[in-house]
């Protein structure tokens, strides 16, 4: 265990992290930056980054991460492997059990763990993601002007990404596994009555066909009239295949916000785990703050991220500065109660 308690602790090491890190140790927090088992977060999964302010012609995914993680140890922050497994934070110094079997104590806590995007588990997706499979179509759709796609999903976000890919690809088919939408009435609505937007219903993605070299060329789908094919497939039921040529498939059946290794503590979380956050990045746990895709199921652009991150790191310095000053405080009053010889 280390000896001294950090100042200031941040779980997870994308963008959002990147961006707190940078104001931190900026501000000589001396921040340690602990990385996941997805360092870097969900933009190493993204290709080029073109909505990013600052790049005109765009900034790979990856690149941006490794900037922002030169440019946050350039200013003196530590990075370090390991998994946040559990969060003592009922009473401070906080005290996290990392996966590595490390111990660390902090004064203060930024969690920016991110959150994950659901994979379908479709033949070809691991080598495929970033190659034509996508978890963003606010990232990536602008490459797939002209194209014929796939939307995965029933719900908002899989209406949101069709919507949104119908102003550049030719045709978008949204393919989900039953035949009623979860999507609020509105989303579903635009959707249904959207020119470009067909629906393959009762049907599931099987396969994405292609390689990293020539990109998404196609796909298998499968399909039952009762809906759920792939779990028909499984119990040996005949399913109807279908192979669709198309140059991109975009997952949208949800994300995973990562904090599970808050549940167990008094961090208050929304019923979706994302993290509930007050005035700015302060959560309900003093000296506990949220930033990025953990806490905003709404925005989940790099962009807003990397803000959150710096609102989180400017929330963690105050407080800490506040800290110090009431200690200090106390200090002097308990040196002058002392009977004077
Ligand atoms: P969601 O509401 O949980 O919908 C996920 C969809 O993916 C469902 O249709 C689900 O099918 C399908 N799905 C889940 N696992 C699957 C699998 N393994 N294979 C195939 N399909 C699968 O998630 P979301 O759409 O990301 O929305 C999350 C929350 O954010 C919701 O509360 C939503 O309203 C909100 N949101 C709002 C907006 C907006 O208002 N503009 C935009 C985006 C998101 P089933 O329906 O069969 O379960």
């Amino acid at each position: 265990m280390s000896e001294e308690p950090r100042e200031l602790v941040i779980a997870g090491s994308g963008i959002a992290g990147l961006s707190a890190a940078v104001y931190a140790a900026r501000a000589d927090l001396d921040p340690l930056v602990l990385e996941g088992d997805e360092p870097g977060g969900q933009l190493t999964l993204t290709t080029d980054v073109e909505n990013y302010l600052g790049f005109p012609e765009g900034v790979g995914g990856m690149e941006l991460i490794q900037r922002g993680r030169e440019q946050a140890e350039r200013f003196g922050a530590e990075f370090e492997h390991g998994l946040v497994e559990s969060a003592a934070v009922d009473s401070r110094p906080f005290t996290l059990e990392l996966s590595t079997g490390e111990t660390v104590r902090t004064r203060s806590l930024i969690v920016a763990t991110g959150a994950s995007a659901r994979w379908v588990g479709a033949d070809g997706e691991d080598d495929l993601m970033g190659y034509g499979l996508s978890t963003c179509a606010t990232c990536d759709g602008a490459f797939h002007r002209g194209n014929d796609v796939l939307v995965i999903g029933g719900g908002d976000s899989a209406m949101e990404e069709a919507l949104f890919l119908a102003k550049f690809a030719d045709s978008v088919t949204v393919v989900h596994r039953r035949d009623e939408l979860r999507a609020s009435e509105i989303m579903a609505r635009r959707a249904l009555d959207h020119d470009a937007i067909e629906f393959a219903w009762n049907s599931e993605l099987l396969e994405i066909h292609g390689s990293r070299e020539a990109g998404v060329t196609g796909a298998t789908l499968v399909s039952h009239p009762d809906g759920h094919p792939t779990e028909k497939l499984e119990a040996g039921e005949d399913v109807e295949h279908e192979e669709v040529d198309v140059q991109g498939v975009f997952y949208a059946i949800g994300h995973e916000p990562n904090t599970g290794f808050l549940e167990e503590t008094a961090v208050d979380l929304d019923e979706s785990g994302h993290l509930l956050t007050g005035e700015g990045t302060h959560t309900n746990v003093e000296g506990v703050f949220a930033a990025g895709d953990v806490m905003d199921p709404r925005y989940r652009q790099a962009i807003t991220a990397a803000g959150t991150g710096a609102m989180a790191a400017l929330d963690a310095e105050q407080w800490l500065d506040e800290q110090a000053a009431a200690a200090a405080e106390e200090a002097e009053e308990a040196v002058a109660a002392e009977p004077s010889a």
